[in-house]
């Protein structure tokens, strides 16, 4: 599932290529037509990502609301001409000039939907604070983690406590802070919470920048530890993320697996050991 980063680069090329245009939109595959003609032939405002919302704005207070989900896809490009939509289309926004053509085509989402600014201000009311936003406040999170027992590996993506972060992300965060994913949220300190969102705030801007999830400290990386780079399709170099049974980079321990809420961990259990509170033996 994309992660935060992605789609605020998606809000980013969405804004830098059709914002102050008109543009043209359409459904293809049929199931968004009725609203796309409501926004079509309008000036694009521009976009804003919300942890994994993306919402397009048009005047009059529309906003086309989209959510990626698992499988969702928008692709946006220019070329001399617009190609004929391939697939199951759910949106397709068009502008051009002279000799100028960009398209964006969205696929496969789990949400796309015209909405009402309330509606917009809703979805961001029930979303945690994003990492990415200069305007995020930390503090509400941590307001939500300090009163839970359940485990920071699950609040952390828990999008009503945190907006934006991912399974990757997740797991490399709670390394990187030697935090054990099991470790209810309760129990962890304000200063840990701080140091943990300051370097989420970092690595996921670096993200925004690369398009990539990076985690590893420079003294960790193929060229300082002469160990061939990571080959996976989600690319970066990460410490835990996808490399179960593979040693730690930092203590040459496996990296382990397990499933939490339907999705899986990945910590190494010598550098984050199982916390154990003397308040719950
Ligand atoms: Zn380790």
């Amino acid at each position: 599932m994309p992660e935060g980063h992605t789609l605020h680069r998606l809000a980013d090329q969405v804004t830098a290529t059709f914002a102050g245009r008109v543009v043209r939109a359409a459904s293809p595959q049929g199931r968004f037509a009725g609203s796309a003609a409501l926004v079509d032939g309008q000036v694009l405002v521009g976009a804003e990502a919300w942890g994994k919302h993306l919402f397009i704005a048009f005047p009059d207070d529309r906003f086309v609301h989209i959510h990626l989900g698992l499988y969702g896809k928008l692709d946006v490009a220019t070329g001399e001409a617009v190609p004929p939509a391939i697939g199951q289309v759910r949106l397709r926004l068009v502008a051009a000039d002279r000799d100028w053509q960009a398209w964006a085509d969205l696929r496969g989402a789990t949400t796309c939907e015209l909405v009402t600014r309330e509606q917009r201000d809703a979805v961001v009311a029930r979303s945690g604070p994003d990492p990415l936003r200069g305007d995020a406040d930390p503090d509400r999170a941590w307001a939500r983690i300090r009163r839970s027992k359940a485990p920071i590996g699950g609040l952390l993506m828990d999008q009503a406590v945190l907006a934006g972060v991912g399974n990757v992300y997740r797991a490399e965060l709670l390394f990187r802070h030697r935090v054990d994913p099991l470790r209810p949220g309760s129990t962890l300190r304000v200063g840990q919470w701080h140091a943990m969102w300051e370097d989420l705030v970092a690595l996921m801007r670096e993200g925004v920048r690369t398009g990539r999830i990076d985690t590893v400290r420079p003294e960790h990386t193929p060229e300082a530890m002469g160990r061939p780079p990571r080959r996976d399709d989600h690319g970066g170099e990460v410490y835990v993320y996808r490399r179960t049974g593979q040693p730690c980079h930092v203590c040459g321990v496996a990296v382990r697996t397990a499933e939490l809420q339907g999705r899986n961990l990945f910590w190494c259990p010598r550098c984050q050991r199982r916390f154990r509170s003397r308040a719950l033996q």
